[in-house]
C-alpha cells in the first residue's frame, strides 16, 4: 500500500500547464527520482506531492488521508511532523553549529533543546558526520553541509522526504557520496524518498525513474503499480 499517492494531479499557472493528470503512488521505503527538461513540470509536481503547492484537481494521499484541501494552518502543521526537505544548498542557519541545525525542527516541535540536540546527535554517525556537531555551515565541506541537511531532513522520522537538486550543488564525486547516504539512511530511517535531480547518475540510485514532460509522465507505463 502507498505512504503517498498523488491521483490526477493538474496546475496550471494562468494558460500554462504545468501538471497535465499525473498518478504516482509511493511505497514505504520506496525511492523515485523525477526527471525531465526545464520547465517541464518537475518543481510543480514535487511541490504539490509535498503539500506546497495546491493541485487544481486530483488528490494528494498520504497514509490514505487527503491532504490536498486541508486548511493551511493543518496542511503545514502535517508538514512537519510526516515531510522532510533536502534542498539544493543554503538551507542550514549560518549561525547555529551543526547539532543545534539539525535538532531546529524538534525544537519547532516544542521539544527541549537539550532532548532535541541529544536526538540530533544520533545522527551523525549514519551520515559519516562524527565530530562536526560543533561546526557551523560555514566550516563545513558543501557535501558535508548537505549531510547535515539529510539528517535534519530525517530528525523528525518523517514518512516522506522531498529532495529538490539535492547534489545540484556538489561535485560528481560528493555527489555520488551525498546521494548514497540519502537513499540508505532514508531507507534505513522506513521513510519513502522523492526527488527531483537532473543528474542520471544520481537518479540511478532511485528505485524507480519518472520522466516528466510538458506536465506529463512520459514512462508512465513503466512504474504504474496497482
Ligand atoms: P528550477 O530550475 O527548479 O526549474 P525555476 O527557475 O523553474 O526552477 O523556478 C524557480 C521558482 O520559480 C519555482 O518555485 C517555480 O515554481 C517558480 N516559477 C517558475 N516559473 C515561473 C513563472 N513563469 N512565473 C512565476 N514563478 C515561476
Ligand atoms: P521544472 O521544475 O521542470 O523546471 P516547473 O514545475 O518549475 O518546471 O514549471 C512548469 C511550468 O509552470 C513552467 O512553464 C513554469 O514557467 C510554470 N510555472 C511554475 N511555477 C509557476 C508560477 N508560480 N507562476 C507561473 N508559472 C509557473
Amino acid at each position: 500500500s502507498a505512504v503517498l499517492a498523488g491521483l490526477g494531479l493538474t496546475k496550471k499557472y494562468g494558460t500554462t500547464v504545468a501538471l497535465d493528470g499525473v498518478d504516482l503512488w509511493v511505497g514505504t521505503r520506496d525511492s523515485v527520482a523525477i526527471m525531465g527538461p526545464s520547465g517541464s513540470g518537475k518543481s510543480t509536481f514535487l511541490h504539490t506531492l509535498a503539500g506546497i503547492v495546491r493541485p487544481d484537481g486530483g488528490e494528494v494521499l498520504l497514509q490514505g488521508q487527503a491532504i490536498h484541501k486541508l486548511s493551511e494552518n493543518r496542511l503545514s502543521a502535517l508538514r512537519r511532523k510526516h515531510f522532510g526537505f533536502v534542498f539544493q544548498s543554503g538551507q542550514l542557519l549560518p549561525e547555529l553549529p551543526a547539532e543545534e541545525n539539525v535538532a531546529l525542527p524538534l525544537m519547532l516541535e516544542g521539544m527541549s533543546r537539550r532532548e532535541a540536540v541529544a536526538r540530533a546527535r544520533r545522527w551523525f554517525t549514519p551520515l559519516g558526520l562524527n565530530g562536526l556537531e560543533q561546526r557551523r555551515p560555514g566550516q563545513l565541506s558543501g557535501g558535508q553541509a548537505q549531510r547535515v541537511a539529510i539528517a535534519r531532513a530525517l530528525v523528525i522520522e518523517p514518512d516522506v522526504v522531498f529532495a529538490d537538486e539535492p547534489t545540484g550543488a556538489l561535485d560528481q564525486g560528493t555527489s555520488e557520496e551525498v546521494i548514497r547516504l540519502l537513499t540508505s539512511v532514508t531507507r534505513e530511517q522506513g521513510a519513502a524518498l522523492v526527488m527531483v535531480t537532473h543528474d542520471a547518475a544520481v537518479a540511478a540510485h532511485c528505485d524507480r525513474i519518472l520522466h516528466v514532460r510538458d506536465g506529463r509522465i512520459s514512462n508512465h507505463a513503466q512504474y504504474t503499480v496497482a
